[in-house]
């Protein structure tokens, strides 16, 4: 059996990857740091989606001795010049405060009315293999923020996410219907191929 680390201790990441990787390669099992607990927290001091993936990519596969995949995401407002980007999990200060976050997006758009409320959420997945090789692959889905929070699915900025093509924010969708359609599925299914080839 094969094998890759998951750089995340989220254990729905890690069936999340599972079946999306089974449509590629049936031989590679999914490790997650939760099987590495004393791999220490990776500091994301890069200032791109792909350098904190590689950083995290790279920091895990040594210490795991294993290829490594990270991915890294957030939330670009065109009207904000693609803030808040990589700050995203920390906009309004304290890491993962979603209702602030939101809160502060709203009022920095307040005032701005459709069609100058195009957004996009990005994500960069990278693949870090002992031997030194790596790939990066990269997801994007395109919409809006609307004026107010609609729905409690997901998580971060999903009901103020609204993406093209539909009425409802990714804070109103059913669930497993925004894997079909996310910057991170996307990008995931991008590189499995290359997983599935490379290790
Ligand atoms: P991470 O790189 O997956 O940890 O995402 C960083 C931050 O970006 C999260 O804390 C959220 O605030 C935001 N974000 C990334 N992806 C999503 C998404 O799919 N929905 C909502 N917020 C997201």
């Amino acid at each position: 059996m094969r094998q890759v680390v998951l750089a995340t201790r989220n254990s729905g990441k890690v069936k999340e990857f599972e079946r999306l990787l089974a449509e590629f390669a049936s031989d590679i099992q999914v490790l997650g740091l939760n099987d590495f607990p004393d791999m220490p927290d990776v500091e994301e001091t890069g200032s791109t989606f792909e350098a904190n993936a590689l950083l995290k990519a790279r920091e895990v596969s040594a210490f795991a001795h294993l290829p490594a995949l990270a991915d890294d995401s957030g939330l670009c407002v065109d009207a904000l010049g693609g803030d808040p980007g990589i700050f995203s999990a920390r906009w309004s200060g304290g890491h993962g405060d979603d209702a602030a976050n939101i809160a502060k997006v709203l009022g920095q758009l307040a005032g701005i009315a459709v069609p100058d409320r195009g957004a996009q959420f990005r994500c960069a997945v990278a693949l870090h293999l002992p031997d030194g090789r790596e790939v990066v692959r990269h997801g994007e889905l395109q919409g809006e923020i609307v004026n107010a929070p609609r729905g409690a699915a997901g998580f971060g900025y999903d009901p103020i996410f609204q993406p093209e093509g539909f009425a409802l924010t990714l804070g109103e969708f059913a669930h497993g219907e925004k894997d079909r359609i996310s910057h991170r599925g996307k990008a995931l299914r991008l590189i499995a191929p290359d997983l599935n080839q490379l290790i």
